[in-house]
């Protein structure tokens, strides 16, 4: 079967067309600027990659434009739509109403629409593209595969904040973690590397990239990570500032004279290694400048990586050991520099870092010493292939 997988935000659509026997990816894209004016860039596998711009008014328009291409005679990878068997669609926020993908129904819809006073900015984007695809390929099964249900395994006591109990039974303000689709996928790669079950390992996933999670996975079970109610809590990200002390937030609107919402926009898109660093989010960038001299750049690679330390560290302690670290996404695939910061805090659990293997970029590796007690991978995440497999299991 032929899987078109869509992860919709407010104004981009990306997607990716994947055979489900072969997993090989038949053709991606993005569409950006959407209800602005449009961009399309479409990868078909084994043609020349094209770069459309054209009028996007909204994304039914875009999901019309990619089912275009794909078909199209040039630029196209299959013959007719016919050959798309299943759609899945990246959710972000499922609440606590989904601990597992499912085939969407129009209850469904209503269930995730429930949700998006959880993730304001990403659940109605993920609507509008399933109401899209729905309107378009009326006749094809729809999967949701949610970034939070992963995390659905983790105890009480891991996603219970130290807040008044009424605003969990009334707002349901808890733990709920994100970026499932990828620890699920790693932690299990993980394991097949090893040739291991996954009930039989520890593994901490480190998911280092714009956005950063770790995840305490024990047995294959989430049991606890990094981000919380929503994806700004945690080790300090891109720009978001990940946890800090909540009375900051009223100290500086005051000092700042901002209000609330400004206020959060600054912990969302201006905290962060950008917001230490002054010079950018990008880690490449930050490396670029911390082999200039820019003490700054070299200060938010250094909080970044203790912070990483700091929850394997805690992460650790709750399972009561672990087996392995996987590094993946982003900064934990290509950086290697990172990798080994964060590993130099992890020799009292035994690990000790294989320098010329840590060189590694994007490529599955044991990057420990074989003298190592506790082993560090780099796994590399494919969350669109996560997706595929999930939608055509549930099919
Ligand atoms: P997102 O959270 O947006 O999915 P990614 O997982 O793609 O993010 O990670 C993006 C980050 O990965 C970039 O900000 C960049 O810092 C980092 N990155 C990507 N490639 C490299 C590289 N070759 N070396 C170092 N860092 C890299």
């Amino acid at each position: 079967m032929k899987v078109l997988v869509i992860n919709c935000g407010s104004s981009s659509l990306k997607y990716q067309l994947i055979d489900s026997v072969t997993e090989q990816v038949l053709a991606k894209g993005l569409c950006e600027r959407i209800g602005i004016d449009g961009r399309l860039t479409h990868k078909p596998t084994g043609k020349n990659p094209v770069q459309i711009s054209v009028d996007m008014p909204n994304h039914t328009t875009a999901v019309g434009l990619v089912l275009k291409e794909l078909t199209d005679e040039a630029n196209g990878v299959i013959s007719s739509l016919e050959e798309i068997g299943a759609v899945g669609h990246r959710v972000v926020h499922g609440g606590e109403k989904f601990a597992a993908s499912v085939v969407i129904t129009p209850e469904v819809i209503a269930d995730i629409e429930a949700c998006n006073d959880l993730a304001p900015l990403h659940n109605p984007a993920n609507l509008i593209g399933i109401n899209a695809c729905a309107q378009l390929m009326p006749h094809v099964p729809m999967v949701a595969v949610f970034d939070t249900a992963f995390h659905q395994t983790m105890p009480e006591k891991a996603y219970l904040y130290g807040l008044p109990y009424e605003y969990y039974e009334k707002y349901s303000v808890r733990r709920y973690g994100f970026h499932g689709t990828s620890h699920s996928y790693v932690s299990k790669r993980t394991a097949q590397i090893l040739g291991k079950d996954p009930k039989d390992l520890k593994v901490i996933v480190c998911h280092l990239g714009n956005g950063s999670s770790i995840c305490a996975v024990d047995g294959g079970k989430s049991v606890d990570t990094s981000m919380g109610l929503t994806p700004l809590e945690g080790v300090p990200m891109g720009t978001r500032s990940g946890g800090i002390d909540p009375a900051i937030v009223e100290f500086i609107a005051n000092k700042e004279d901002l209000t609330l919402e400004q206020t959060m926009n600054v912990l969302n898109k201006k905290s962060g290694v950008q917001g230490i660093s002054g010079v950018s989010s990008d880690f490449r960038d930050l490396q670029a400048g911390a082999d200039q001299g820019n003490k700054r750049c070299a200060l938010a690679r250094d909080v970044f990586a203790y912070s990483v330390a700091k929850y394997v560290g805690a992460y650790a302690a709750v399972m009561n050991g672990v087996d392995v670290i996987s590094f993946t996404a982003g900064v934990g695939e290509n950086d290697p520099d990172i990798r080994k910061k964060v590993c130099s805090y992890l020799g009292y659990l035994g690990l000790w870092l294989d320098e010329e293997k840590n060189c590694v970029r994007g490529k599955e590796e044991i990057i420990s010493t074989a003298q190592s007690k506790t082993l560090a991978m780099v796994v590399p995440t494919n969350e669109e292939l996560a997706i595929a497999r999930e939608t055509v299991a549930l099919l």
